[in-house]
């Protein structure tokens, strides 16, 4: 059998960016298939990393640029795996490239077309927080950096097609198979974010007022929906009590999501952190089971946390949410230590929900 010195790595986050870039350097043809429309993964939407603080898509940027330009890499993105058949050292590999009703070689991502696509469709990179376009691209530095027409939203008015000076719209252009041969394959799919809708004691998607981690990332993030300014749903208020719980869906065998995710404890004290930076939000109030400071000197982070920015930790378990009618604030019960039912009045919650595997 002959082997065959090239590697399909399916998924372009940021473990598949940085295997593909690896594995390219030393020498092999790296195939980098991603379901969406940019490699970049969850990263390219957060606003700060822990441990250091940078920011995100300043690491990341230049990774991107890196896989986009590398010579051994060829990036397919919008692309579903049909089917993967042979040995280690040599497979056949099926996979499907989705039209983006447009001709990703010819488009130059000068974004002219969306300025002027009258039809309004919901930006899902910004977790559904903002609107875009029906023709877009997934996020400013996208790589590669295309457009791509929403075919569930765009009405066929041809405005996009007349404004393209490159003339790269194209909405007869159909999805492509394409074969490839590979020696390996790496699986770096990543995570969903677990739905906490199903919990209903946390009132998410009836409370406006309690929204997920992921969408603070977003409203904290200056290219998110608000330009990093921190504002509530319910009202545009900008909150100054905030309540962080912890662990929810994790660590919670009704849930299916028994373990840890690991990185909970750590990017919600990222989040409180900028929070108050940001706002100067009163005692933001992280509700934990118990902190879990994995990395080196990670536990220096958490207690940095409480020091300098007066982030306050309770280790109660949330037991009910319920929303004030007039104001939309949330009063929070928990427990004391000696059977005492506390209730606290918020303005905004944050659920930190686990990770699952991708679907
Ligand atoms: C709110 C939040 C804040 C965080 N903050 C931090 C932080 O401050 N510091 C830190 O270190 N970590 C943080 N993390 C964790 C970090 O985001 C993840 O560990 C990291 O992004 C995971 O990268 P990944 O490449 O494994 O997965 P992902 O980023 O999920 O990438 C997987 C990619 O695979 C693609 N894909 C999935 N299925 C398929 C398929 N079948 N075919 C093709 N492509 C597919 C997806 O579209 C995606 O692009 C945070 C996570 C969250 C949710
Ligand atoms: S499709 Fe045309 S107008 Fe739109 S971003 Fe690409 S080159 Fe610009
Ligand atoms: S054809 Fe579709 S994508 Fe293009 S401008 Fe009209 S609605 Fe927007």
């Amino acid at each position: 059998m002959e082997k065959v010195g090239a590697v399909l790595v399916i998924g372009g986050g940021i473990a598949g960016i940085q295997t593909s870039i690896d594995l390219a350097d030393s020498g092999y043809k790296v195939y980098l298939a991603e379901s969406t429309t940019s490699i970049g993964g969850v990263m390219s939407q957060l606003d700060k990393t822990f441990p250091t603080n940078d920011c995100a898509i300043c690491i990341l940027a230049p990774k991107l640029v890196q896989t986009g330009r590398h010579e051994n890499i060829d990036i397919l993105i919008n692309s579903s795996i049909e089917k993967i058949e042979g040995v280690p050292g040599n497979f056949k590999v099926d996979l499907t490239q989705r039209t983006l009703r447009l001709d990703q070689i010819k488009c130059t991502g000068c974004g002219l077309c969306a300025q002027q696509c009258p039809i309004e469709a919901i930006d899902f990179f910004n977790e559904r927080l903002s609107i875009n376009a029906a023709i877009s691209v997934k996020f400013p530095q996208a790589v590669p950096l295309v457009f791509s027409i929403n075919k569930e939203k765009c009405i066929g008015c041809g405005i996009c097609k007349g404004i393209c000076k490159a003339k790269a719209i194209d909405y007869e252009l159909q999805d492509k198979l394409i074969s490839l041969d590979v020696g390996a394959v790496v699986l770096a799919i990543g995570f969903d974010e677990y739905d906490p809708t199903p919990l209903t004691e946390f009132g998410y998607g009836k409370h406006l007022n309690v929204i997920t981690s992921i969408e603070f990332e977003r409203i904290l993030s200056a290219s998110g929906p608000h330009s990093g300014l921190i504002i509530r749903p319910s009202d545009g208020i900008i909150p100054k009590k905030i309540a962080f719980l912890h662990c929810i869906g994790s660590r919670d065998r009704k849930h299916r999501i028994d373990y840890c995710s690991s990185v909970c404890c750590m990017y919600t004290t990222k989040e409180a952190v900028i929070a108050k930076e940001h706002m100067n939000i009163i005692e933001p109030t992280i509700f934990t089971m118990d902190i879990r400071a994995y990395g080196k000197d990670f536990d220096k982070y958490i207690e940095r946390a409480k020091d300098e920015y007066g982030v306050r930790y309770i280790r109660r378990r949330i037991s009910s949410i319920k929303e004030i009618p007039d104001s939309k604030d949330l009063k929070v019960y928990y427990e004391t230590g000696n059977g005492k039912i506390i209730v606290e009045i918020f303005n905004l919650v944050v659920l930190y929900v686990g990770m699952q595997p991708n679907q």
